[in-house]
């Protein structure tokens, strides 16, 4: 059978640079607004097919769960990030606590993302493309310490980064901002050829390490990093995420995730 072809170009409409065009635009509007007051850098869209081997190892070993999962019909994963603007970023640098603008940012920007689903979900339609949102924003498992779908795990099969402690990703625009999703029916990624068992540990081990996750193999974290966390959940050998959750929980009792602190991100 012949692979399928792309979906971008539809009836003269380039999908991939609507999104992007109306992505900037609602972000636009929404900085209008006089009581969401956080300001944002420039957006990065990306695109992974649904059935790429990554999202099995994610599942196979707890991560995320599988896009095929969340909506069976699904083909492409597409994820938005947008960055805080650089002085939000610096502003949560050093101190204990998260920084009023770090807190605030917080808290814009997961209303920020849920409007920009809507605005992907309505390009799509213009295309007659079903999509389905991936997660809610309370969707976190206090045992598993984290959330049962991850943005920035997809955001990574995407190409869009590398991580950093904590499960930070680093992408070109900054590691401090919002990453949100939504599948759709609509094929806009290549379909990679699937990586062997080997290469998928291999892969799970660098996330780990990347993570510093704690007693990962080759993860070593410097006195600075440990120094800058309040919990005290960084050793030499890594994070204890159950201290993290514990410290993140006094700051967000409904998503304690590491977003809410931060302070190691900067290493
Ligand atoms: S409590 Fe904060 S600084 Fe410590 S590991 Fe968690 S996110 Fe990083």
């Amino acid at each position: 059978m012949l692979p399928r072809e792309d979906d971008n170009m539809h009836i003269g409409v380039d999908i991939k640079a609507k999104i992007m065009e109306d992505v900037k635009e609602a972000i636009r509007v929404f900085q209008e607004n006089p009581e969401r007051p956080t300001k944002f850098g420039e957006p990065i869209i990306g695109y992974v097919d649904a059935t790429d081997s990554m999202f099995d190892m994610y599942f196979s070993r707890r991560l995320s769960n599988h896009p095929k999962n969340i909506f069976r019909p699904g083909n492409t994963v597409v994820v938005h990030f947008v960055p805080f603007a650089p002085e939000i970023t610096e502003s949560n640098r050093g101190g204990d606590a998260p920084s009023e603008a770090w807190e605030t940012a917080f808290n814009d920007s997961m209303w920020l993302s849920m409007r920009l689903n809507g605005v992907i979900r309505e390009a799509l339609d213009t295309v007659g493309r079903l999509s389905s949102g991936t997660n809610t924003p309370t969707d976190w498992d206090e045992e598993l310490c984290r959330e049962e779908w991850s943005h920035k795990l997809a955001a990574y099969a995407a190409g869009m980064g590398e991580f950093g402690p904590a499960g930070c990703l680093k992408t070109k625009n900054g590691f401090a901002g919002r990453f949100g999703s939504i599948i759709t029916d609509g094929k806009y990624a290549q379909a990679m050829p699937p990586l062997s068992n080997e290469e998928l540990e291999e892969a799970f081990q660098k996330i780990q390490r990347q993570y510093c996750e704690k007693s990962a193999a080759g993860v070593v974290c410097s006195q600075e990093m440990i120094n800058a966390c309040p919990a005290g959940a960084i050793a030499k050998d890594g994070i204890n995420r159950k201290i993290c959750q514990a410290h993140c929980k006094t700051i967000d009792p409904y998503i304690p995730s590491p977003e809410v602190c931060g302070k190691c991100f900067f290493y």
